[in-house]
């Protein structure tokens, strides 16, 4: 199943080059009041929904995916466990490069660990990349993002795909610069997720699919992800023994080779195979309405 969110909050299923809005079946999902539970009630209850979700879909009328504004596919991650440096190659660069090391250490994931993305960097990919810093450098960084489905607390590599719920695209948009990695990559919009999530039952391969971004047509990066330092069921292993993941938590999986700098106006293309494309603007933050100009 192709799960997408939509327009203003709508959920849809994708078929093909078509959107279908099911969101009539979440009013199957129980009614939350504070204090509000830290995952996804979406996630949490996904496997209950499926067939409401597509008998909704079925007796809506399709629309052309092209025409709908795509928000992230989950609405309240509670947290984003990020792999810094998870490609032998991008370990390779980032050490070569000072514009990208900052004079940091630069290590493999297994000594330095794993960092935290703000949930409140998330948006999707019609909602563009607002650059807030624009006179620093700041990159793009494609990633497969896993999303958890089931609790994970302190599970063994073995167990840790069935507590996946599926797949999406992860943008890790990135300021360079020598402050923690957690200020840097947390900014408002620098999380992109999409173009849908892919239910895992669609995915067999998780270890072995192609990514590929390009920068206004040109490739900057492309490799597979059999070639991850630290494979997605030992990351799972490995986060959810610092952090239980809960339903809705999102893990980036680290980015490979080939990350640069990107500027208002330019468009990425990202894409990874099996779960989908999408076409993400950068932009201009819009200025303060009112602010100081008296
Ligand atoms: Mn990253």
């Amino acid at each position: 199943m192709r799960l997408c969110r939509f327009a203003e909050d709508r959920i849809g299923l994708v078929y093909g080059e078509e959107v279908r809005d099911a969101t009539a079946a979440l009013t199957a999902l129980p009614g939350h009041r504070y204090p509000l539970p830290h995952h996804d009630p979406l996630i949490a209850n996904l496997p209950d929904l499926r067939v409401s979700l597509e008998a909704a879909a079925k007796s809506a009328p399709p629309i052309p995916l092209d025409a709908v504004h795509l928000i992230s596919p989950i609405a309240n991650p509670g947290k984003i466990v990020a792999a810094p440096v998870n490609y032998k190659k991008h370990l390779e660069e980032a050490r070569a490069d000072a514009a990208i090391h900052h004079q940091k250490q630069v290590e493999e994931i297994q000594k330095i660990g794993l960092f935290l993305k703000a949930p409140s960097s998330v948006v999707g990919p019609s909602e563009g990349i607002p650059l807030r810093h624009a006179d620093r450098r700041t990159d793009h960084e494609i990633e497969l993002a896993v999303v958890i489905g089931r609790r994970a607390d302190r599970v063994a590599k073995e167990h840790a795909a069935a507590h996946v719920a599926g797949y999406c695209i992860g943008l890790d948009i990135t300021v360079r610069g020598p402050e923690e990695r957690s200020l840097r990559k947390s900014i408002d919009g620098y999380t992109v997720l999409g173009p849908w999530l892919v239910t895992a039952d669609e995915v067999p391969h998780p270890d072995d699919l192609d990514l590929t971004l390009t920068v206004n047509g040109e490739t900057r990066q492309q490799a597979n992800t059999r070639d991850l330092l630290i494979g997605i069921a030992e990351l799972i292993a490995f986060a959810s023994s610092f952090y239980t993941l809960l339903p809705g938590d999102v893990l980036l999986t680290g980015t490979p080779a080939g990350v640069g700098p990107i500027q208002p106006g330019d468009v990425l293309d990202a894409a990874i195979s099996g779960i989908g494309r999408m076409q993400v603007r950068v932009r201009s933050l819009s200025p303060l309405a009112g602010r100081g100009l008296g």
